[in-house]
């Protein structure tokens, strides 16, 4: 079996890649000079890279019992292990996925910020939740992969969100990060206003694992990382084609996940 870590990348050196030059130097020159600040409401807070309590409190955190399979809270106590109805209905391609917060105003803003107004501040304290809600999956894991974007969107975005909360996760759990594990076929279109089946349609072959890197994947447990999870439809199209390339195990950890808390366990 192929080492994992001889065929990844080192993770200090991907983040070093990852700031938005100037802007990244400034922001390294004001953690010197000014206290640390809270990434949402600058207030001042205790240590870098976290939320002050008044923003986390307005997140809406994924508490155990969740379904074994989505990681959507369950209202009532339900025994570790246990499937929603949904997942048992509709099993997704992916083992598990696990999500620190249900998608919320608040929530929003943190994607949002990361993805579109190059707040790469939000990337630690998001991790860090991530970190503390994806613990068993990241225990067992061999691989982080972040789920990329397009080429073509990437340029437009300049960097992948994912792989800044992919490169954290990587540090934090100790899991070497395979950033190019994954590359998008075509481009999918935005996803806004697509019916289910339509979104499903387009994205599901929308991932390829190249030749060079399926004997470092074959055999061994994946985690994809992505900021939001909606219908699961990119998450499984992402997992179909690790299984393919012979992951022998594949899990989902979001930052936000998109659903409602299931009032039945059964
Ligand atoms: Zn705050």
């Amino acid at each position: 079996m192929h080492n994992v870590r001889e065929h990844t990348v080192h993770t200090e050196a991907t983040l070093a890649r990852l700031g938005s030059g100037v802007q990244a130097f400034a922001r390294t020159v004001a953690d010197f000079v000014l206290p640390p600040q809270c990434p949402v409401c600058r207030s001042i807070i205790n240590e870098q890279g976290h939320l002050c309590p008044e923003c986390w409190m307005t997140l809406d955190l994924v508490e155990l019992p969740v379904c074994d399979r989505l990681g959507i809270p369950f209202a009532l106590p339900a025994k570790p292990g246990t499937v929603s109805a949904g997942a048992e209905a509709a099993p997704p391609v992916f083992a598990r996925a696990r999500c620190a917060v249900l998608y919320n105003e608040p929530a929003r803003q943190l994607v949002h910020g990361l993805k579109y107004r190059d707040r790469s501040d939000y990337a630690l304290p998001m991790a860090r939740m991530m970190f503390r809600a994806g613990h068993e999956l990241l225990d067992g894991a061999d691989i982080i992969m972040p789920v990329p974007l397009h080429a073509r969107r990437l340029w437009s975005r300049r960097f992948n969100q994912s792989l800044q909360l992919a490169a954290h996760l990587s540090r934090f759990a100790d899991v070497p990060l395979m950033y190019d594990g994954l590359s998008r076929t075509r481009a999918t279109p935005q996803q806004v206003g697509l019916s289910d089946t339509q979104r499903k349609r387009k994205v599901a072959n929308a991932f390829s694992v190249s030749a060079r890197h399926v004997p470092v994947i074959r055999g061994h447990r994946v985690v994809l990382i992505d900021d939001v999870l909606t219908t699961g439809a990119t998450a499984n199209a992402a997992s179909r084609a690790l299984l393919r390339a012979g992951a022998n195990n594949v899990d989902v950890l979001v930052f936000a996940q998109v659903a409602e808390i299931l009032q039945a366990a059964i």
